[in-house]
């Protein structure tokens, strides 16, 4: 009987975003004696800053902590949008010849260990001709990511399905998905949001975020005054490495701080970012958060969000013609986002 060849090599990266190409650079550069190969499901690499393509999309942490720390970067913004932060992925690759090794279109469905033979054996699906193959190896990495590429995370949205209008959700955003002059509503308040809104409301005709709990909106300068300064008067790597420890430092202590003290914390935040602005009550921060977090200002009192779901579930059918109730909430609202944007 003719035995099949199971092509082995020492480790197995699953997944060609961020990370699997920076493990792909460390494993060749600190082990070069040993074989590897990256199995990609998707047609492309850069994972997430392939996949989202939503308005506006960008990082919400500075490039200086979310980059390599062997691949400085040395762009003016900070703060990068998708398609600079997918380049960067991308080059990184190509440069260190680390393209060569992914394999696309190769999902990993199963992965066995044989501690007889100390080894994985690992079953790999064709995403594009829906072969079936095997692999093994001797260390599996794994850099899939943390969610569910196929199926995001939905609510269940009572009336959804009797919503005349588009219903998208980010992941699945596409380029003719057409929101000018329509009126929207974006569910949810964490990072995709508050990246989502202000670029929507460009072209939109009126754009409402509804949100479950209050949150804190940090906004930063996208632009990292002290890296600019260092990368013209020192080598890039040396200017990198700097402002990388500065900005560990400096999360690492406002995390610190947003723990063991959560209302000094959320004073300075409001402090600094609502000074002169003249909260109106229905605004005014809810309960104190126990665990902190760099972007923390009240948008939407959870009362009224819970009105404007009640709204919501009520209306069934017409989720975009939902608004929340006083027009003060969504003039301060703009207001709050638009300082963001100036100061970005
Ligand atoms: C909109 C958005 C903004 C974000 N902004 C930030 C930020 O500012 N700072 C931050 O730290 N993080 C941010 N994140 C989190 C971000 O996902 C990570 O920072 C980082 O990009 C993750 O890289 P990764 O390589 O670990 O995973 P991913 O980018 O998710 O890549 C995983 C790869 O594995 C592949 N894969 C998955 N399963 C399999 C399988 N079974 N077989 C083969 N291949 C597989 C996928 O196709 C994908 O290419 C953000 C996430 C999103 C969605």
């Amino acid at each position: 009987m003719e035995t099949m060849s199971i092509e082995h090599v020492d480790v197995l990266i699953v997944g060609a975003g961020l990370s699997g190409i920076g493990a792909g650079y460390h494993l060749q550069t600190e082990c070069p004696g040993r074989s590897y190969a990256i199995l990609e499901a998707r047609g492309a690499s850069g994972g997430t800053w392939d996949l989202f393509r939503y308005p506006g999309i960008r990082s919400d942490s500075d490039m200086y902590t979310l980059g390599y720390r062997f691949r400085p970067w040395v762009e003016g913004a900070a703060i990068a949008d998708g398609p600079s932060i997918l380049s960067y992925v991308k080059d990184t690759a190509r440069e260190n010849g680390i393209d060569s090794k992914i394999r696309y279109h190769h999902r990993v469905a199963r992965a066995a260990w044989s501690s007889e033979d100390a080894r994985w054996t690992v079953d790999v699906e064709r995403t594009d001709t829906g072969e079936t193959a095997q692999m093994t190896c001797a260390f599996l990495f794994m850099c899939t990511g943390y969610y569910d590429y196929e199926e995001p995370f939905t609510p269940e949205l009572p009336g959804a399905d009797r919503f005349g209008g588009t219903l998208v959700h980010p992941q699945h955003w596409s380029d003719d998905i057409d929101y000018a002059g329509k009126r929207v509503v974006v569910l949810g308040s964490g990072a995709t949001a508050v990246t989502l809104v202000p670029a929507m409301a460009e072209e939109a005709a009126h754009v409402t975020m509804l949100q479950r709990s209050p949150s804190y909106i940090v906004s930063l300068p996208g632009e990292d005054g002290l890296a600019n300064f260092l990368r013209r008067v020192l080598p890039a790597k040396l200017a990198y490495s700097i402002v990388r420890w500065k900005n560990v430092l400096i999360t690492s202590a406002f995390f610190q701080l947003s723990r063991r003290r959560p209302k000094l914390a959320k004073d300075q935040v409001l402090r600094v970012q609502l000074e002169g602005c003249d909260l109106p009550p229905a605004l005014a921060p809810g309960a104190t958060r126990e665990e902190g977090g760099w972007w923390r200002i009240p948008v939407v009192d959870v009362a009224h969000v819970e009105q404007a779901l009640a709204r919501l579930r009520e209306a069934g059918a017409a989720i975009a013609a939902v608004e929340v109730a006083e027009p003060e909430l969504e003039e301060v609202f703009v207001k709050i986002m638009r300082e963001s944007r100036a100061a970005a």
